[in-house]
């Protein structure tokens, strides 16, 4: 074989994008486009191979980057799906929305001097090629048959977690509170994001290799972990709950008529169509709206909300450095036409005589010593009021664990309602572990797929040496 000759001075490679006036007007339309096979080419020959592959340090599942993408360098996709498959099953998802800037990218070599490998636009193309050129996914393992585990809650800890216990012969059912299966990824995540199709096909590799769904069950109220334990002869449970509890603006004005929690503004369009005439629960949008918030829940309300046809600004008490979302995402919706308004936050909300908001006042905010999150902390300019009109105003200013199960389980020891875990994500309680944002607090999907790992395997060890156990006592008998 000829020796492969590298490139990495090549430009990194921009996947194709739906035109920002198009993309606004269209809804669902997913915004970016894959890379075709010629880009997937001069990206993955931008590689330089390294001996010491940082990488794949830096990804917290560890998938073997380095090695995928010599894959797609010599032609082989497949078996560079295949090598992603073996760590993750989720590369149309993570390839989508993980935050790679963050994680492996932030690690990769060739970041030093020139552009960074777009690893995350080539783990996308090895899934969007699976699906296009072959559509099944390799089933690692079918039918199950050793101990049964149940996940509470079907976001991507648990999945990830149902993922590695199937894989090892665990019978694994999920149970999720919503009628619709993904967490965050189906109620928080707009489709034009990540398409539904994709998840799904995604969620559907599990179904085969035999992890069970089962919706509209909330544990804690529906069925208890006792009951779980004790009567459905579960031997471990996980606490993949998310932290679905949004945090209020705590101002005077919150109640009147258009003001939403992002949580609210994206269940109600994301999981009930909100979105299109005639929907049974509506979002009343007017002509301004402003998102409150720097993080993804308010990129994607603003980008729904200029979707709706408002004229939409992003307030955001810090400065751009500050903003917490994907830079994909606030470039997008830049791009999209919302405004940003840094340094500024909200006072108070007023409204018309039958309480509809109409107006909103705020404060001027500089920067000072950086705070618990690392970030310079806003600090409010005295005597900076000022007012604006708007009709709806959309609060993205992060979320607290859902407390339902924490409240029917007074023993689990929690920390301001995030579930206190050890190193190996285990709860107080025996054979109950938990992970996610249940646990962190609003996070990302990577790092909860990287707790669903951690637990699965701390589950794994656990059951097995119990199994010893009773080995052991058994031929003392
Ligand atoms: C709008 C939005 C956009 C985001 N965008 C990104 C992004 O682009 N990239 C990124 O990396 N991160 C993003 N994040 C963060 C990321 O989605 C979360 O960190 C991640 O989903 C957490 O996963 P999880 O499995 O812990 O919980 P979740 O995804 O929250 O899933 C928890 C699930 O548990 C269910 N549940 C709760 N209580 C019970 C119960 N008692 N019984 C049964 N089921 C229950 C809930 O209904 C939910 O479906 C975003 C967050 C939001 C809110
Ligand atoms: S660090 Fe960058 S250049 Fe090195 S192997 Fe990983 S992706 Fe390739």
């Amino acid at each position: 074989m000829p020796p492969i000759k590298r490139n990495p001075k090549a430009p990194r490679q921009i996947p194709p994008e739906v035109a920002p006036n198009v993309r606004v007007q269209g809804g669902a339309v997913e915004v970016a486009g894959g890379f075709t096979t010629e880009q997937a080419q001069v990206e993955s020959l931008r590689c330089l191979n390294c001996k010491d592959a940082k990488c794949v340090e830096a990804c917290p599942l560890h998938i073997d980057i380095k090695s995928f993408i010599q894959h797609i360098v010599l032609g082989d996709v497949a078996s560079a799906f295949d090598k992603i498959s073996e760590r993750s099953p989720f590369p149309g998802i993570c390839g989508r929305v993980c935050q790679h800037e963050l994680f492996c990218e932030s690690a990769c070599l060739l970041g030093k001097k020139l552009d960074p490998v777009a690893i995350g636009s080539l783990e996308r193309f090895c899934s969007d090629h699976h699906r296009q050129f072959n559509g099944k996914a390799p089933v690692v393992k079918a039918n199950p048959t050793g101990p049964k585990i149940a996940m509470v809650g079907s976001g991507p800890a648990s999945l990830m977690a149902s993922f590695v216990l199937a894989q090892r012969g665990y019978r694994v059912t999920v149970f999720e509170a919503l009628h619709r299966l993904g967490g965050v990824l189906i109620y928080g995540v707009p489709p034009f994001r990540l398409p539904r199709e994709i998840l799904d096909s995604e969620i559907a590799r599990l179904e085969a290799m035999g992890v069970k769904f089962e919706t509209d069950v909330i544990v804690g109220n529906s069925v208890t972990l006792e009951e779980l334990f004790h009567e459905e002869g579960f031997e471990a449970v996980f606490l993949g709950t998310g932290a679905g509890l949004p945090f209020m603006l705590n101002i005077p004005g919150e109640n009147l008529i258009g003001v939403y929690t992002a949580n609210e503004f994206l269940t109600r369009i994301n999981l009930m169509n909100a979105n299109e005439t005639g929907a049974d629960t509506p979002v009343n949008i007017g002509k301004h709206t402003v998102v409150i918030g720097g993080g993804n829940s308010a990129m994607d309300a603003a980008r729904w909300s200029k979707r709706l046809g408002a004229d939409t600004t992003i307030l955001f008490r810090r400065g751009r450095a500050e903003l917490r979302a994907r830079a994909e995402e606030i470039e997008h919706a830049e791009q999209e036409g919302i405004k940003f308004e840094f340094l500024g936050a909200p006072v108070a909300l007023f409204g018309d005589e039958n309480g509809w908001l109409n107006e909103m006042e705020c404060i001027r905010m500089k920067l000072g010593e950086p705070d618990s999150s690392g970030r310079p902390s806003p600090v409010p300019i005295e005597g900076s009021n000022y007012r604006i009109p708007v009709d709806t105003v959309i609060a993205a200013v992060g979320q607290a664990p859902n407390p339902t199960l924490q409240r029917t389980t007074p023993q689990l020891i929690t920390n301001r309602g995030k579930i206190v875990v050890d190193v190996n994500r285990q709860t107080n309680m025996d054979k109950v572990f938990a992970g996610g944002d249940v646990v962190r607090g609003g996070s990302t999907v990577i790092l909860a797929m990287s707790d669903g790992l951690a637990a699965a395997d701390a589950i794994d060890k656990a059951l097995k040496l119990q199994q010893k156990e009773v080995e052991i006592v058994g031929a003392e008998a």
